[in-house]
């Protein structure tokens, strides 16, 4: 073990809005000591989540809040130092809900194996891990997918966005990107394939993909929420899906979210929107990330992680997600 200390970052104080320095007690403390059926693991990457901020809230959501005091809730991949579950011996690598923090003690039978000769720490917090599974299913069950169909993604130069532009390219669909800026546009043309990227931030996003695509859309993922789903769904096809992802437009200021005042199109339309909560499907993980795992061997699909460094750097990496400063996985190395 290369640190003697444990550090960890716990929930100081509930945000209002963006959640600030002052949210979080970043300290030293001693390592946890495993008991029967816990494992010690130190943490190599920690997965930055848009969710993260509904986590702080008080209130009824689709898993509890974070308690005040308590090590912020995260994904995170990381290397066995000791165990007390047979199951898991010292050097095993793993990923679970390590939490934000060096080392962390959890209960072996939450943890899952990985293979890092497959791919390092941070892509099974990425393509192979929960954005992936987003993607997929949200794209293939929710949205129900078929070849050739026309579909559009928003947050398309991020985790979830990224696989999901590669996903429908690879089911020969007409593909449009919403980004944030020409450089994330280009990013999602240029390595993830798109057939066009609309820069929500300069170009008007219902005249930009009504001209990318005359006829419609069959599928639109919604990553953001808001203004942008209220313009696409403007441009729905007859029997088309909205496949509510999140709402990451929303997530800090929950009172004042914009849109869709114009769901009736849904109506119009003969279309469905629908949400999901990606854990629903983790039963079937394996066949999503069978698929995922063969794409990146054969290089059929670029995985983007954007790595940061330093557990004290969490209060101001975390913000990124909602100004867009992050290109594909946010993640921690802490
Ligand atoms: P991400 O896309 O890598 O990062 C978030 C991105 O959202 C930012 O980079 C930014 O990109 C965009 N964004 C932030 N504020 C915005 C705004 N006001 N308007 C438009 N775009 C904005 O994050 P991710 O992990 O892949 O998550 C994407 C979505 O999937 C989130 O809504 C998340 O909550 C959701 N999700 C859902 C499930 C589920 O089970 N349903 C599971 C995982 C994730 P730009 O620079 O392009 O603005």
């Amino acid at each position: 073990m290369n640190d003697a200390r444990n550090r960890t970052v716990r929930l100081a104080r509930r945000p209002v809005g963006l959640p600030g320095r002052d949210t979080w007690a970043i300290a030293d403390e001693p390592v946890p000591v495993p008991q029967e059926g816990e494992v010690l693991v130190e943490v190599k990457a920690i997965s930055l989540d848009p969710a993260m901020r509904g986590w702080l809230d008080e209130g009824k959501s689709y898993i509890p809040p974070v308690g005040l005091g308590e090590v912020m809730r995260a994904a995170g991949a990381g290397v066995v130092l000791q165990s007390r579950d047979p199951r898991w011996k010292p050097g095993d690598t793993v990923m679970g809900g390590l939490g934000v923090q060096k080392l962390a003690c959890v209960r072996g039978r939450d943890l899952e194996p990985i293979d890092i000769a497959i791919a390092p720490f941070e892509r099974w917090l990425g393509v192979l891990g929960v954005p992936g599974m987003t993607a997929w299913f949200g794209l293939f069950e929710v949205g129900a997918l078929k070849d050739g169909e026309t579909v559009v993604v928003s947050a398309a130069a991020g985790a979830v966005g990224g696989l999901v532009v590669q996903l429908a390219k690879s089911r020969g669909c007409q593909v449009v990107g919403i980004a944030g800026g020409p450089d994330k546009c280009r990013l999602v043309v240029e390595q993830f394939g798109a057939d066009a990227c609309i820069d929500y931030k300069s170009q008007d996003v219902r005249a930009g993909v009504s001209a990318a695509l005359p006829g419609g859309v069959d599928v639109y993922f919604d990553n953001v929420g808001g203004e942008i789903l209220e313009a696409m769904l403007t441009l729905l096809r007859r029997r088309a899906r909205v496949v509510i992802c999140g709402a990451v437009s929303g997530y800090n200021d929950f009172a004042n979210i914009r849109g869709p005042r114009n769901y009736l199109n849904l109506l119009i339309q003969r279309a469905r929107m629908e949400g999901f909560v990606v854990f629903d499907y983790a039963a079937r993980y394996p066949e999503a990330r069978a698929e995922i795992a063969r794409g990146l061997a054969d290089g059929a699909i670029r995985a983007l992680e954007d790595v940061r460094d330093g557990i004290d750097t969490f209060p101001d990496v975390l913000p990124l997600l909602y100004s867009g400063g992050n290109f594909g996985k946010l993640v921690l190395r802490p």
